[in-house]
């Protein structure tokens, strides 16, 4: 377990190992025990009831002429002998004197090889295990294809897995899957158990889910029981994979299977934290707090580290609006890991606390937490997890007008963004570029009204001063009738005051100037933030505030037209960007973006909602309008193809449909109609693609509790409270 990654904002789930090599030593008959000759019998005999007997009653007859020309029979009953008593270090001694100096036969060399492997990966000795790779190459060569070695090849794969070789684990794997020689095999099921880990551990989730399948085919041909690490671990993938609807399946199985038959070394606190991220990844936040609340108590009543599901639950409670109920269960995970020596993970939680402050306006106490992180991070190699802490942190001091840090932070986020480019934190630099380019333009503004106030001072001062010397002046003129001087005063004192209103009045244009510029920049940084780099369409971001608005709106009394809501994702597009190139996937997001814009009517909102997924609401219509608009869009799409250096893009879309508000009684749940559409556009996928499904929900009594809802839209299906409309019956388009 100790490559487990466990701790996270995001979710890393646990991987456990593979099945280890299994011990099979093949029996030896017995026979009495009574000259020198019957020694390797007599281990053989004695080993099953009593190995580490068996082995001290051989070895002093090894001892003495295994240097010199060993006796195989011997070296073999105390190799079998050992293995049985678990002493590795007497079966690599042995084992390796016999593989390296005696004439071993194909079927002696099979035994051997399969007991010396078994010992080598638990000394984590990686040459020791490339030499019985290769002594393993040979020995298929001089059997001829008659044994079969492909359990011998899988065991191979193990040892490199366990001793963290992932590499040559995957590779010797997939040398065991080519071995079998008949179906289903056991093999199959440990050797894609092995790639399935690995794949995932290298981030390669199609292979690793290809490979899961396969252990589920055989496993079930097998009539293998259900492993609930196995699913456990299918569960993380789906995480990772950001698939919540088979995470949350597979979770539902791994606690099922693991609570009819626990599995030592995996806590069932690991699974309801899967279980839970899955529930967290598909916003249903109520079931995420409740299992992630279960997975606590789970890690304190098995002794396991709390850390990763306070986190998880601190994150979900932040986001459901209640940052301060998160900050103690963060603090109580800081204190857990404070001297762990994991600053990794440690990191993330006082990033978490950074965070959580902020929510609360707590910019001081944010900046010292955030602060904090960035030097736990500094001193591990976490960069995804390191990058997200910046715009955050560089938020907080902007916020505290720490401009000058933040411009500090910004480079130092540049630099490290360079080395691990991703296009998300790109888009959010760039935002925090016009940002901190806002914070310099008020800070100069400032400047100017500063001098503008000094101007005005000096001014009155001037003015004072004209009062006196014109009484001095008339003093003057009364007294020495000195005309000329009086002239000469009036003239100077005169200029001076035009120049002065004057340059009163250039920066007043000035200043009106700048606040024009900076309304612009203004407009500009709201408009950027509120769209969609890639397609222009609208973001999550709008969709939000738009609705927010709506709710509001409602709520001081104005009626709002109910609306429908429409999930569209595009069809099998992983194929276009294998076929046309990332490049070429792109241009084809922008096309439908262009499709979509076209096709909406004014006041619809559009808004690509993520990766290939884009969100269609359309006030004042209902379901009845959604079969015209699918036409429409689908009918766009066939009538104007992409055409790319790699040939014609076929593009097709799933939709599905919903209403909001979904009930009237849940006037204000968007989530619930969003989920309403997500599972119809699900069954849509299902069924075929190149298709819709709409749901509505039934009659007007009373719906179900709130936490059933939040449960799942296929108990309203499954009660007759969900009417489905769409074109089951129609075929697709392609
Ligand atoms: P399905 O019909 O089930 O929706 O299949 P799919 O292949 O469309 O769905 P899946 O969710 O498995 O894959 C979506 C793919 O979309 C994977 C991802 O690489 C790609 N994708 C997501 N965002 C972008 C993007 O901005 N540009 C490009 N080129 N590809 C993207
Ligand atoms: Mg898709
Ligand atoms: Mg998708």
């Amino acid at each position: 377990m100790s490559r487990c990654a466990r701790s996270h904002s995001l979710l890393l789930p646990c991987l456990l190992a593979a099945a280890g090599p299994s011990w099979a030593a093949d029996p030896v008959p017995a026979e009495s025990c009574t000259t020198p000759a019957d020694v390797p019998a007599c281990v053989a005999e004695l080993t099953p009831r009593d190995p580490a007997a068996a082995l001290r009653m051989g070895e002093p007859a090894w001892q003495a002429n295994a240097s010199a020309d060993p006796d195989v029979a011997l070296g073999l009953a105390l190799v079998d002998a050992a293995g049985a008593a678990s002493r590795r270090d007497a079966v690599v001694e042995i084992g390796s004197a016999l593989r390296t100096r005696a004439a071993l036969t194909p079927e002696q060399m099979l035994r051997l090889l399969k007991q010396l492997n078994g010992a080598i990966w638990v000394a984590r000795d990686a040459a020791g295990i490339a030499e019985l790779e290769a002594e393993t190459a040979r020995l298929e060569t001089r059997l001829g294809g008659e044994h079969d070695l492909a359990e011998l090849w899988r065991q191979l794969a193990a040892s490199y897995y366990n001793m963290g070789a992932q590499e040559d684990a995957l590779r010797v794997a997939r040398i065991a899957l080519s071995k079998v020689p008949t179906h289903p095999h056991l093999v199959e099921y440990n050797a894609n158990q092995i790639v399935f880990i690995v794949s995932a551990q290298q981030g390669h989730m199609p292979e690793a889910i290809e490979a899961l399948l396969e252990v589920e085919r055989v496993g079930k041909a097998l009539n293998r029981p259900a492993d609930p690490a196995l699913l456990h671990n299918a569960t993380g993938v789906f995480v990772y994979a950001q698939d919540w609807p088979k995470a949350i399946e597979y979770g539902r199985r791994a606690l099922a299977a693991y609570d009819a038959k626990p599995r030592p070394g995996l806590s069932r606190a690991e699974i309801l934290s899967n279980l839970a991220s899955g529930y967290e990844g598909a916003a249903r936040l109520g079931q995420a707090e409740a299992l992630y609340r279960q997975a606590l108590d789970s890690a304190r009543a098995e002794g396991v580290s709390p850390v990763a599901a306070l986190n998880n639950l601190a994150n979900v409670l932040r986001r459901l609006d209640r940052p301060r109920e998160a900050l103690p269960l963060l603090r109580e995970a800081a204190a857990a890991i404070e001297g762990a020596g994991d600053n990794g993970e440690a990191a993330i939680v006082y990033s978490n606390i950074g965070a959580a402050h902020a929510d609360l306006g707590e910019h001081e106490a944010a900046a010292v937490a955030f602060e904090r992180s960035r030097a736990l991070f500094a001193q591990s190699d976490n960069v995804p997890r390191r990058l997200e802490l910046y715009p955050r942190m560089i938020d907080t001091l902007d916020a505290l007008g720490r401009h000058r840090e933040a411009l500090a932070l910004m480079r130092e986020y540049k630099a490290l963004n360079d080395e691990s480019v991703n296009v998300e934190s790109r888009t959010r630099i760039a935002e925090l570029e016009s940002a901190i380019g806002l914070a310099r333009k008020e800070s100069e503004l400032a400047a100017v009204e500063r001098a503008r106030a000094a101007e005005q001072v000096a001014f009155a001062a001037l003015q004072t001063s004209e009062q006196r010397q014109r009484s001095i002046v008339y003093g003057l003129l009364a007294a020495l009738l000195a005309l000329g001087t009086f002239v000469v005063l009036k003239l100077r004192e005169g200029r001076r005051r035009r120049h002065a209103n004057a340059e009163l009045a250039r920066k007043n244009v000035e200043i009106e100037a700048q606040h024009r510029e900076l309304e612009q920049l203004n407009a500009a940084i709201r408009r950027q933030s509120e769209e969609d780099a890639l397609t222009g369409l609208r973001n999550r971001r709008y969709v939000q505030t738009w609705l927010d608005a709506r709710v509001a709106a409602q709520a001081q009394g104005q009626t709002q037209p109910p609306m429908l809501v429409a999930l569209l994702d595009l069809d099998h597009f992983k194929r276009v960007n294998d076929l046309h190139g990332h490049e070429g996937g792109d241009h084809a997001l922008m096309h439908l973006g262009d499709i979509l814009r076209d096709c909406g009517r004014t006041g619809d909102v559009i808004a690509r909602w993520g990766g290939e997924e884009f969100l269609w609401i359309c006030p004042g219509s209902t379901l009845a309008d959604a079969p015209a608009l699918f036409r429409r869009l689908r009918e766009r799409l066939q009538a104007e193809s992409l055409v790319r250096p790699t040939g014609t893009v076929e593009l097709s879309v799933s939709m599905g449909a919903s209403l909001f508000p979904a009930h009237p009684s849940r006037s204000g749940d968007w989530p619930l109609s969003l989920r309403i559409a997500d599972a119809a556009l699900y069954r849509a996928k299902h069924e075929g693609r190149g298709r819709w499904v709409g749901y509505a929900i039934t009659g007007d009594g009373p719906l179900l509790a709130d936490d059933e809802l939040d449960l799942a839209v296929d108990l309203l299906e499954t009660r007759g409270r969900l009417r489905r409309v769409g074109d089951a019956a129609m075929t697709p388009a392609h």
